[in-house]
């Protein structure tokens, strides 16, 4: 009887001490799996912090335009707005050869840059070819760390703009495709934001441009869109939209901001040798 009580007992606070391991294990495990996710997430959540600083940053520096006091006022891109505080950090990427395109961006003084845009037509989009085009417009324009991309600007004179105000190529659902687009009604009131472009490497001008405008455009399945735009979107489209019609942002620089930019157009005009177009 003792003999068998007595390893009875003796099991009882191994068995108790057991569970009571089994126990604190169990919360120790569970309290690790907790710590590796807050871990995970909070690993995910500082990369997605620095990749939007960085590109926040590199939107700053290297877009198609923008300005510096414009991106102050973006509510969506409040980080970062300190980071570069003159305009001097501006500076397009000439992205060269990209891959998936023979597209490559022309410069001022090419003359696509002010030859007429014709219209696109139905066939065009029915074909695919202008998804086609405006598909490898947007690989040109993230490759150079733009925002927004007219036709001409890579040899191709149709009405046709592309754009992604983030700048962002994961963010492809801001992706606009506008065909034959067209200012239906636009703003009296105007602001004055500082502006670069693809075409025009290395400078950047303050330009005038109303507050929003309202455009009819057809989509790339050809369909009737109408849109109002404000602020840093409708600046994109008039910039995109000037393009169309051969005009370019320093056809719209005042005097002094025309004579700061002119060393600059002298070069390019020299770099560019014969048959550039003013
Ligand atoms: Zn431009």
């Amino acid at each position: 009887m003792f003999a068998l009580l007595i390893p009875c007992c003796t099991i009882q606070p191994h068995a108790r001490s057991n569970e009571a391991m089994a126990s604190l294990s169990f919360v120790a495990l569970i309290l690790l799996v907790v710590a590796t996710y807050c871990g995970i997430a909070m690993a995910l959540v500082s990369t997605r912090l620095i990749s939007r600083v960085g590109q926040n940053a590199l939107s700053r520096r290297k877009p198609m335009f923008l300005s510096l006091s414009h991106y102050s006022q973006q509510s969506l891109r409040p980080i970062g707005s300190w980071l570069f505080s003159t305009a001097q950090d501006l500076e397009e990427k000439d992205p060269g050869v990209v891959k998936g395109t023979h597209l490559r961006i022309v410069k001022y003084p090419h003359p696509a840059l002010r030859a007429e845009n014709e219209e696109i037509t139905a066939e065009e989009l029915k074909d695919g070819s202008i998804a086609k085009l405006a598909k490898e417009m947007f690989l040109v324009m993230y490759a150079a760390e733009g925002v927004g991309l007219a036709a001409p600007q890579v040899g191709q004179n149709k009405r046709l703009m592309v754009y992604n105000p983030s700048g962002n190529s994961k963010k492809w659902l801001d992706e606009v495709i506008m065909v034959n687009p067209k200012i239906v009604d636009y703003s009296n009131g105007k602001d004055i934001e500082t502006e670069g472009c693809l075409s025009f490497p290395d400078m950047d001008g303050k330009v005038e441009r109303s507050k929003w405008i309202k455009v009819e455009s057809l989509n790339i399945r050809g369909k009737k869109v109408k849109r109002k735009f404000t602020g840093w979107e409708a600046r994109i489209f008039q910039h995109e939209y000037d393009h169309l019609d051969g005009v370019v942002y320093v056809d719209r620089l005042d005097e002094e901001n025309r004579a700061n930019v002119q060393p600059r157009l002298d070069e390019l005009v020299e770099g560019f040798g014969e048959g550039g177009v003013l």
